[in-house]
């Protein structure tokens, strides 16, 4: 274990950390960077952890990652895929309800690659803050569902939160009436975020 306690405690934000630069315009399914949460790990983290197998929609319910979401948050998303699914676009779940555990894991990895805390941090966040943990954030894929809710996810109360990370939606219901708020460039400009 490389991790100290003092890092324990920081969880991540998102998965897709890892390329950011190298996006796969028609790429089916998923295009995780980090999807082997079951590699090189004690413990075998695994789908009741949050970790999210390939093909998986907002309407699957027997996955946890889905299943444990926001059921506000759940319910604006199947409605918003109803409507991509119109425009022949379809939404994949990349990441959605994650375990603290699992959380803990890909930290571990994003400190690893960032090679410090510091640069990590602009995709992770504390064990309490983070939206993913408490269910209320999604990532979704691939490019054309992502671009499809930068147009249309506000009619559904679906926003966009941070620059850095156009897969990742929360829900805004105020959105539907004002539209989408002002995006953070990264996590580490959330309010919520400095604790
Ligand atoms: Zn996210």
């Amino acid at each position: 274990m490389f991790v100290t306690a003092a890092v324990v405690g920081v969880l991540l934000i998102c998965r897709s950390l890892a390329s950011s630069s190298s996006s796969s315009p028609s790429t089916p399914s998923t295009a995780s960077p980090i999807d082997t949460p079951h590699g090189d790990h004690h413990g075998a983290l695994g789908e009741a952890d949050g970790a999210v197998p390939d093909g998986v929609t907002v309407f699957d319910d027997e996955i946890p990652a889905v299943a444990n979401l926001d059921p506000d948050l759940l319910g604006a998303l199947r409605q918003a895929a109803t409507g991509a699914a119109d425009d022949d676009v379809k939404f994949y779940v990349n990441s959605g309800w994650r375990s603290p555990e699992y959380q803990n894991q890909l930290l571990r990895e994003a400190v690893s690659k960032y090679g410090s805390e510091e640069e990590a941090a602009r995709w992770v966040a504390t064990a309490d803050t983070s939206p993913h943990v408490s269910g209320v954030a999604v990532d979704i894929g691939p490019s054309d569902a992502t671009a499809w809710l930068s147009g249309h996810g506000a009619e559904y109360g679906l926003c966009q939160i941070y620059r850095n990370e156009p897969w990742h939606y929360e829900l805004r219901p105020q959105a539907i009436d004002r539209g989408c708020p002002p995006l953070y460039a990264d996590p580490t400009h959330d309010p919520r975020m400095q604790q």
